[in-house]
C-alpha cells in the first residue's frame, strides 16, 4: 500500500470511530430494528425528546408519532421503506412531556450483503420554529383578531378545570357579544372592513382590560373569539368563596362592558356598540367544559332578553328552567296528533245578564300536567311555527262547535269569538283558509266574531285592512281584542271593518276605584258608541266593575263574576242553568 493509497482508506476500527462520532450530531437520530423496534438514539435525540436512551430502547418507533397520523400515512410510510429503501416527510412527535411538534424525518433502510433490511436509520430536525409556530397559530388562533379561537379556548378551559380542581378556586367563563345588530348594520352598510375593524378594536380594548385592571391583575385569563361578534373570557384563579369569586368576576364583566360601551372611531366614523354578558362560574371539575360554555351561553341569553344592565349571572335555577322548557316543546310537538287540544268556552253576557255568546280559549290537557292554560304554551307554540297548524284547529274547532248549536233554538244565536295569532293572520293564504273551514264546517259565518289585537292590524296595515274586508264579506265579524294596549291608533280603528271593542281586562281591573282605569274605560265607551261599534269589557270579576261600566253605557260582559272558561258540556249545563233563572 503506497502512500496515497494509505490516505484514502479507513481502518475497521476508524471507521467505528468515526461513525460513532457522526452519529453524535446536532440531528436527532435513531436506529431500529427491521421490525422499528428502537435500539439506540443519539444525545439530540434525547435533548430534543426528552426522552432517555433507556426510555426508549426496546420500544417501537410509533412512540414518537403523535396521534396526528392515520393508519395510511403509516402504510405508505413502510411500504416506501420497503420498495425504496428510504422515507422522508413531516412528521408530529410527541415529546415526553406531552407536547407535540413539526418534526422532519428521514428514514433510511440498512440492508445486509444478501439485501435484506436489517435496520433503519432515522435522522429528524425541528421544522424550523416560524413555520411550527405558523402551523400552531393556524390551528389555534382567530386570523382577525390574533386572539384564541374556540379550539385553544376549550383546551385552556379543560386545563382550567383540572387546575381549579387542584386549587380549589374558582374560575369564571364570560360569553359576550356585541348587540345583535351592531355588526351587521356595519357590515351591511358600511362593507366588511368596517366591520372587521370594530372587532378588532374589541379585541384590543378586551386586552386592554385584562392587562391593566389593577384589580384583578393577579388572575389568568384567556380571551378568545368564538366567531362572529362572540367572545368568551376565562378566569382563573379567583377566590376560594364563591360569593367573592362571582364580585370579582362581575368587576371584570363591568369594565369589559364599560370599556366596550366607548365610542369606536372606524375609518372616521363613530360608532357605538354596547356588550352583553353572560356569566357562569366553576370550582373543579363539576362542570364539563361543554356544559359551563352553556350556562355562560344561557346567561347570555338571559342578559340579551331583559335589557337591564345587559349583564347576567348564570344560576341553577335557569338551567331547570330551561330544561322544562324544552320537555314542554318536546311534548307540544305531539299534542296536536295526540288529540290534546280543547276548546273551552267563557260565556258573554248582555247588559241584562242573558248569555249571547262566548270566547273560545284554547286548553291543553297534558297527560301528566294536566290542564296547560295559553299563557304557559303559546310562547312556545309562536316560538316553534306549532301556532299554524294549533290555531288552524283551534279555528275548525269553534265552527264546529257553531254549526253543532245551529241544531238547537236555544244555542242558535250564540256568537262564538276565536283569537287568533299574528302568525296565522299574516298567512297569504289565510282568507282561503278560513272560507274552507266554513264551507267544510257548514258554520254560518255570521256567527263567528274573530278577535283581532291592535298590533296585529298595525303591523300591516293595509294587508289587515284587504284580508279583514275579504272575510267582513263572507260575513265575519270582529272583535278589537286589545284596544288601549300597546300601539293602539285611533285611525285605523275608522278604517278597518270592526264590530266590536274589548276593554282588556287590565283596564277594567281597577275599576271603579282607579282614575286612570276609569278614565280609559269611559273613553273607549264613548268612543266605540261615536264609531258606532259595540263595546265589552272581560276580565268583570266583581259587580262594582259591572255596575260602573253599565253606568257608562257598556254593552256586554265576560269575566269570572259570570262564569269562568268551562269545557263543553260545563258550559252547555251553564246555559241551561242561565236560562232557568232568569
Ligand atoms: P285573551 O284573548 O286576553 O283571553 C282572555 C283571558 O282572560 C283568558 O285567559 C281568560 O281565561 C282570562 N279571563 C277571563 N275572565 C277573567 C276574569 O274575570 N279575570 C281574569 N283575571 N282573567 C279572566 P286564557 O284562557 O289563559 O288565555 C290567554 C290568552 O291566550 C288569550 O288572551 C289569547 O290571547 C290566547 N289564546 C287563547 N286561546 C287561543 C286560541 O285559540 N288561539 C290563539 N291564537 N290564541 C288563544
Ligand atoms: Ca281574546
Amino acid at each position: 500500500m503506497d502512500e496515497l493509497e494509505r490516505e484514502r482508506t479507513i481502518s475497521a476500527e476508524e471507521e467505528v470511530r468515526i461513525a460513532a462520532v457522526a452519529f453524535e450530531t446536532q440531528e436527532g437520530m435513531l436506529v431500529t430494528n427491521a421490525r422499528g423496534v428502537i435500539l439506540r438514539v443519539n444525545q439530540a435525540f434525547t435533548r430534543l425528546t426528552g426522552y432517555a436512551a433507556a426510555e426508549v430502547i426496546g420500544r417501537g418507533l410509533d412512540l414518537l408519532f403523535s396521534g396526528r397520523h392515520d393508519a395510511v400515512f403509516h402504510e405508505q410510510m413502510w411500504q416506501a421503506l420497503r420498495e425504496k429503501g428510504d422515507w422522508q416527510g413531516e412528521t408530529w412527535h410527541r415529546y415526553k412531556n406531552g407536547k407535540i411538534h413539526a418534526e422532519w424525518l428521514v428514514l433510511t433502510a440498512v440492508r445486509s450483503e444478501t439485501g435484506m433490511v436489517s435496520h433503519y436509520v432515522g435522522n429528524f430536525t425541528r421544522i424550523n420554529a416560524n413555520a411550527e409556530a405558523a402551523i400552531h397559530y393556524l390551528a389555534y388562533c382567530d386570523p382577525l383578531t390574533h386572539l384564541p379561537n374556540r379550539s385553544l379556548l376549550l383546551d385552556r378551559l379543560s386545563q382550567a378545570l383540572a387546575s381549579s380542581a387542584r386549587s380549589g378556586r374558582h374560575g369564571a367563563v364570560l360569553f359576550l357579544d356585541l348587540d345583535l345588530d351592531s355588526l351587521k348594520t356595519l357590515n351591511d352598510s358600511r362593507g366588511l372592513a368596517l366591520g372587521d375593524a370594530l372587532l378588532v378594536e374589541v379585541a384590543q380594548r378586551l386586552q386592554r382590560v385584562v392587562r391593566e385592571g389593577d384589580t384583578i391583575s393577579r388572575l389568568d385569563e384567556t380571551i378568545s373569539r368564538m366567531g362572529g361578534d362572540e367572545f368568551v373570557l376565562l378566569l382563573e384563579n379567583l377566590s376560594l368563596e364563591a360569593p367573592e369569586a362571582a364580585a370579582q368576576a362581575r368587576q371584570v364583566a363591568e369594565k369589559v362592558r364599560e370599556v366596550l360601551s366607548q365610542s369606536y372611531d372606524l375609518d372616521g366614523l363613530e360608532y357605538h356598540c354596547a356588550a352583553h354578558l353572560g356569566v357562569t362560574l366553576f370550582c373543579g371539575r363539576e362542570a364539563s367544559v361543554d356544559g359551563l360554555l352553556k350556562q355562560a351561553g344561557l346567561a347570555l341569553y338571559r342578559a340579551r332578553d331583559e335589557g337591564g344592565d345587559g349583564l347576567c349571572f348564570f344560576d341553577p335555577a335557569m338551567q331547570t328552567a330551561l330544561d322544562e322548557r324544552n320537555a314542554l316543546m318536546a311534548d307540544l310537538r305531539w299534542a296536536l296528533q295526540r288529540g290534546q287540544f280543547q276548546l273551552y268556552y267563557q260565556a258573554q253576557v248582555d247588559a241584562g245578564a242573558r248569555v249571547v255568546g262566548a270566547e273560545a280559549l284554547l286548553r291543553w290537557l297534558h297527560p301528566q300536567r294536566g290542564l296547560v292554560p295559553p299563557g304557559d304554551f303559546m310562547p312556545l307554540a309562536e316560538e316553534t311555527g306549532l301556532i299554524l297548524p294549533i290555531g288552524l284547529w283551534a279555528l275548525e274547532a269553534a265552527c264546529a262547535q257553531i254549526r253543532s248549536w245551529a241544531r238547537t233554538p236555544a244555542t242558535r244565536d250564540l256568537r262564538l269569538s276565536v283569537n287568533l295569532s299574528v302568525r296565522q293572520f299574516r298567512q297569504a293564504d289565510f282568507v282561503a283558509e278560513v272560507e274552507q273551514i266554513l264551507h267544510a264546517t257548514g258554520a254560518d259565518p255570521s256567527r263567528l266574531r274573530i278577535e283581532v289585537g291592535g298590533s296585529m292590524v298595525l303591523d300591516d296595515v293595509n294587508d289587515a285592512y284587504t284580508k279583514m274586508h275579504a272575510l267582513k264579506s263572507l260575513g265575519i265579524g270582529f272583535s278589537l281584542d286589545d284596544f288601549g294596549v300597546g300601539n293602539s291608533s285611533l285611525s285605523y280603528l275608522t278604517r278597518l271593518p270592526l264590530d266590536q271593542v274589548k276593554i282588556n281586562r287590565r283596564f277594567v281591573h281597577g275599576l271603579p276605584g282607579q282614575r286612570n282605569d276609569a278614565i280609559i274605560a269611559k273613553t273607549i265607551i264613548a268612543m266605540a258608541a261615536g264609531l258606532g261599534l259595540s263595546v265589552i269589557a272581560e276580565g268583570v270579576e266583581s259587580d262594582a266593575q259591572r255596575a260602573f261600566l253599565a253606568s257608562h253605557h257598556c254593552h256586554a260582559y265576560q269575566g269570572y263574576l259570570f262564569s269562568r272558561p268551562l269545557s263543553l258540556p260545563e258550559f252547555e249545563t251553564f246555559l241551561r242553568g242561565a236560562e232557568e233563572s232568569p
